[in-house]
């Protein structure tokens, strides 16, 4: 694929983030003023005489860098976005967040549960990726993104209390499982040793199955128990699978043969659903279900697409046959035609219905169209486990609207990660700046 046809594509809407797209906007000013040289630079040309006038070289570094200057501006932008978000935290909480500047400049902005350091993340980022020091590529859209992830980290560390995480390509790539050697398995540790409660929140769907998000996390559970953690520490670490619907929770187990094992356990949904989910008819899924597959069949013939229909007790999908793949523009069509497909389909049932959640999400391979999603996921461990939006976090991949972790930004702080590598990274910046329960 090229890298023309990429970046075209990155410029479709569902594809694009308004936020980070506006600091970057507001960046490119100054790399533009003040990464250019002040003075010409005078040289001789190549083969010149005395007689041929000296020639001006554009590309030639000037005496004095004005890196200084630039960072000093790329400084004074992030700062006034911060005060901007402050500015917008201060409307929401007298629950007018439209009328805040930041709301009128980016209507599709979401709700900031902490007040966000970016001068502070900026001069972070800048150490790291020399930003302010280079001339012919400006901050970027990855540059804004892990600013903004690590200015979340140094506003929640003080509170947090519940940390959730994706699990295709945020724990480890898609499809695959935990493996033993996972550097990710240290940090996740220190993270319950800190006295946070650890949670992944994922669309895999397993119904009630402990053993088949056990094989998921094998490496994981097996390092758990390899360094005998207390039923304590392990109570601190939950798996809530199929967006919000199958709750887990860690502890020892016996085998049949009598030894001990770290394993999961299932969580009756009456322990910890809220009335309104508990009220969701089996019937009345079904039917959002068939509506949904009759769409995604529908997908799938108009695209001729080399794809079968796999059907579950709480969800419906599209996955590729014979280790096919699927073209991204055909996913994302599948997902955004069936996201309005469901929307009509509810409205056309009028109000004597509960309209159930639903999340339809381009998978990176395939559809899923799952009941419920993850803010209700989110929702329903902050409740179970007593952690305010401004003491939870979710680290994720998807954050685009075609996305399935999108939905938790209403619920709590989030950190946008792109693989498990970006979240060792986000995790090594968080945990020096936990505080440590003296028990452990
Ligand atoms: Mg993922």
């Amino acid at each position: 694929m090229t890298s023309s046809y990429r970046i075209n594509y990155q410029l479709r809407a569902h594809k694009r983030d308004p936020l980070i797209e506006f600091i970057k906007g507001l960046l490119l000013t100054p790399f533009i003023l003040h990464a250019k040289p002040r003075k010409p630079v005078l040289n001789s040309p190549v083969g010149g005489g005395p007689d041929l006038p000296e020639e001006r070289n554009d590309y030639q570094e000037e005496d004095k860098p004005m890196v200084d200057a630039n960072l000093q501006r790329y400084l004074e932008i992030m700062k006034s976005v911060e005060v901007m978000i402050e500015e917008h935290r201060r409307k929401a909480l007298k629950g007018v967040p439209e009328h805040s500047r930041l709301h009128r400049i980016v209507p599709s902005v979401a709700s900031f549960f902490t007040p966000l350091p970016l001068e502070a993340a900026f001069l972070d980022a800048n150490a790291k990726h020399s930003i302010a020091a280079r001339r012919f590529v400006p901050p970027s859209f990855n540059d804004i993104r892990r600013i903004l992830n690590t200015a979340q980290v140094m506003a929640i560390a003080p509170t947090i209390n519940l940390i959730t995480f994706d699990g295709d390509m945020t724990l480890y790539d898609d499809g695959t499982s935990f493996t033993d050697n996972s550097p990710l398995i240290p940090l996740l540790i220190t993270l319950m040793r800190a006295g946070l409660r650890v949670a992944i929140v994922t669309a895999a769907g397993y119904p009630g199955d402990a053993s088949k998000y056990e094989e998921r996390l094998t490496g994981l559970l097996r390092s758990f128990g390899n360094q005998q953690l207390s039923e304590k520490l392990l109570e601190r670490f939950y798996v809530l699978g199929g967006e919000c619907n199958y709750l887990f929770r860690c502890g020892w187990k016996q085998t049949e043969s009598g030894s001990a094992v770290v394993g999961l356990t299932y969580i009756e949904p009456e322990a910890y659903q809220p009335a309104d989910m508990l009220a969701w008819k089996h019937e009345e899924i079904q039917e959002l279900l068939d509506v949904a597959e009759e769409n995604l069949k529908r997908n799938v013939a108009a695209m001729n697409l080399k794809a079968m229909i796999l059907r579950k007790s709480r969800a419906v999908g599209i996955v590729p046959t014979n280790n096919g793949k699927i073209a991204r523009e055909q996913l994302d069509e599948c997902v955004l035609s069936t996201q309005q497909r469901l929307l009509e389909y509810q409205q056309m049932s009028g109000p004597s219905k509960i309209a159930i959640p639903f999340c339809v999400f381009n998978g990176g391979n395939d559809v899923f169209v799952d009941i419920g999603n993850k803010l209700i996921g989110v929702q329903v461990l902050q409740n179970y486990l007593g952690a305010a939006p401004d003491a939870t976090i979710h680290v994720g991949d998807q954050f685009l609207s075609t996305g399935n972790d999108f939905a938790t930004r209403s619920s709590c702080c989030t950190l946008w990660i792109v693989n498990p590598e970006e979240t060792q990274d986000v995790l090594k910046e968080l945990t020096p700046l936990l505080k440590f329960p003296a028990e452990e």
